[in-house]
C-alpha cells in the first residue's frame, strides 16, 4: 500500500518575521512535515527535473539565464525559502506556468514572462512556487497523489515504494491510462486551498524580504484569474488556475498580512525586464522532443482497430496493441513498451525486451534525419552495442502512410532456455528523429507472432 508507506502529516510553525507584539494576530504559515527526509526530497526533485529536461526545451541564453538566476537566488537567500538548494531554468513553452519540484529545481515557462507586465509579477510567481517547496507541500502531497508513481516510475523506485506494488507497476509503470504529460501542461500537483493560502503568505513574506513589493504576488494572480474565459485568455491559464485554487481574495489576505511586516518600501528590480521580454519574444517556437512525443496522452481509442485491441496514443504517434498487454515506459521520457505479461525483464541497463514491441526515436549523431542513412546509422550503433546482432537487408514499406524501412534482425537475449530472438525493425523519418518500432519474439515463436506484429504495424498513425 503506497499510502501506508508514505507520509503522515503534522506541522511545525514557520518563524514569523513580524514584531513580537503582533505575533498572535498575524496568520500562521505551516511547514508540512513528512517522513521523507530533506535529502530524499532533493533526490526525488533531481530525478524529476531530469525527466522535465528531457521533455522540454531548456533555453540556453546567457542573458536570460543570468537574469532569472539573479532574481531567483535573491528569493532563495531569504529565511522563508527554508534553505533548499533552488535553481532556476527557463523553458521554451508558451503556456502560463512555472513549477518548482521537491527540493528546489524550478522551471519557468516563457509564457509566464510574456504574460507579466513587470519583474515583480514574475518574482511573485517564483516566490509562490518556491513556497510550495519551502513549506514541503509537494512532499506532503506525494503520498496522496496516485499520479506521482505513474509520472515518475523512476522516483517510485528511488523511494523504494512504488515498484512491484498492487497497482501492477513492476518493470513498467502503466502510463497509457493516466495520460499525464509534463510537456507544457501540468505543474504536477494540485494544491489544496489551505496550501495555496500558505504559499501566498509565505511567498509575500519572501518577496518582501528580498525587497520586492509583496502585494504584486497577489495582484498578479488576481489579474490572471480575471483573464480566465476572455477571448484572449493566455494559453494554459485554466490548467494553471485549477492547480492553484483559491478561496477568497488573495489581495485581501495578503494585504492583511503585509500590515505586520516591518518594512514598507520596496525597491528591488534588476531594471532589465523590458529587455528580458524582448529577448523572450524573439525565441522561435520549441522543436518537438522525443521524450514529449513518446508520452501517452488522453484520448478515446481510435475507431477501426482490430477487435480486442487497446490504443496507445502519444503526442507523436498512435499504435494499437492487444488489450491484454501492458503499455508503458520504464522511466519518464524513455522507450514505450507494449508487451504481454513477462514480455520484459529487468536487466543491468534497465529493461530488456523479450516479447512484444518497443517504440522510440533515434537521433542521428549529426545532421538531419534521412530514412536510409539514419536507419543504417541506427543499425550500426545497435551492432556496436550487441556482438550477437545480425541485420538483414532492409526493404521498403509504409508505416502510417509514411515511407518506411523494414529490417529483420536476429540477436540473443538473456533468456536462459531460449536466447535466440528475431526482431522486426520499422523505421520512419520524423522531424524529432528517426522514429522506430521494434517487434521482438523468441526465434522459435516468430511464426506465431509475425501476423500479430504486422497487424500492429498497420494500426500505426502519425498526427501529421
Ligand atoms: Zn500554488
Amino acid at each position: 500500500m503506497k499510502r501506508a508507506l508514505f507520509f503522515s502529516l503534522c506541522t511545525i510553525l514557520l518563524p514569523l518575521q513580524a514584531p513580537a507584539q503582533n505575533r498572535q494576530k498575524q496568520a500562521e504559515v505551516k511547514i508540512q512535515r513528512t517522513s521523507l527526509t530533506k535529502d530524499q526530497e532533493i533526490e526525488l526533485g533531481r530525478q524529476a527535473a531530469a525527466g522535465v529536461e528531457k521533455q522540454m526545451e531548456v533555453l540556453k541564453n546567457q542573458e536570460l539565464e543570468a537574469w532569472l538566476n539573479r532574481v531567483g537566488q535573491q528569493l532563495a537567500r531569504t529565511p522563508q525559502a527554508n534553505a533548499y538548494p533552488y535553481y532556476f531554468r527557463l523553458v521554451n513553452e508558451d503556456s502560463i506556468n512555472a513549477f518548482a519540484l521537491p527540493g528546489g529545481p524550478m522551471f519557468v515557462h516563457t509564457g509566464l514572462i510574456k504574460a507579466a507586465d513587470n519583474e515583480a509579477e514574475v518574482v511573485g510567481v517564483l516566490a509562490h512556487e518556491m513556497s510550495h517547496v519551502a513549506l514541503r507541500h509537494s512532499a506532503a502531497q506525494i503520498g496522496k497523489q496516485q499520479t506521482w508513481g505513474t509520472l515518475f516510475g523512476v522516483l517510485g523506485a528511488a523511494a523504494g515504494a512504488l515498484t512491484g506494488g498492487t497497482n501492477g507497476c513492476g518493470a513498467l509503470c502503466q502510463v497509457a491510462e493516466t495520460g499525464i504529460g509534463l510537456g507544457g501542461t501540468t505543474v504536477l500537483m494540485k494544491f489544496s486551498r489551505g496550501f495555496e493560502r500558505d504559499a501566498d503568505l509565505n511567498g509575500a513574506r519572501m518577496m518582501a524580504a528580498a525587497g520586492y513589493d509583496p502585494i504584486q504576488l497577489a495582484k498578479f494572480f488576481e489579474k490572471l484569474e480575471a483573464q480566465a474565459g476572455a477571448a484572449n485568455e493566455p494559453k494554459g491559464l485554466q490548467m494553471w488556475l485549477s492547480s492553484h485554487p483559491t478561496s477568497g481574495s488573495r489581495v485581501q489576505y495578503v494585504s492583511e498580512d503585509i500590515r505586520y511586516y516591518a518594512k514598507s518600501s520596496y525597491n528591488s528590480s534588476t531594471g532589465n525586464f523590458a529587455r528580458v521580454k524582448q529577448l523572450v519574444a524573439r525565441i522561435p517556437p520549441p522543436k518537438p522532443k522525443p521524450a514529449a512525443l513518446l508520452q501517452a496522452k488522453q484520448g478515446n481509442p481510435r475507431g477501426g482497430l482490430p477487435q480486442d485491441f487497446a490504443d496507445y496514443q502519444a503526442a507523436g504517434f498512435s499504435i494499437g496493441y492487444p488489450s491484454g498487454w501492458q503499455a508503458g515506459q520504464a522511466q519518464a521520457g524513455g522507450s514505450v513498451y507494449l508487451t504481454p505479461q513477462g514480455g520484459v525483464t529487468k536487466s543491468a541497463s534497465g529493461v530488456e525486451l523479450i516479447l512484444g514491441a518497443m517504440v522510440d526515436y533515434y537521433q542521428p549523431a549529426n545532421g538531419g534525419v534521412a530514412l536510409d542513412a539514419t536507419t543504417s546509422e541506427l543499425l550500426q550503433s545497435l551492432e556496436k552495442g550487441d556482438a550477437n546482432l545480425r541485420a538483414e537487408r532492409s526493404s521498403r514499406t509504409e508505416v502510417g502512410r509514411k515511407p518506411a524501412l523494414l529490417t529483420r534482425v536476429s540477436t540473443r537475449t538473456s533468456l536462459q532456455n531460449e536466447p535466440n530472438q528475431t526482431i522486426f525493425l520499422y523505421t520512419v523519418a520524423r522531424e524529432a528523429g528517426l522514429w522506430y518500432v521494434v517487434f521482438a519474439a523468441p526465434a522459435s515463436r516468430v511464426n506465431e507472432y509475425e501476423p500479430l506484429f504486422r497487424t500492429m504495424a498497420q494500426t500505426i498513425q502519425f498526427p501529421d
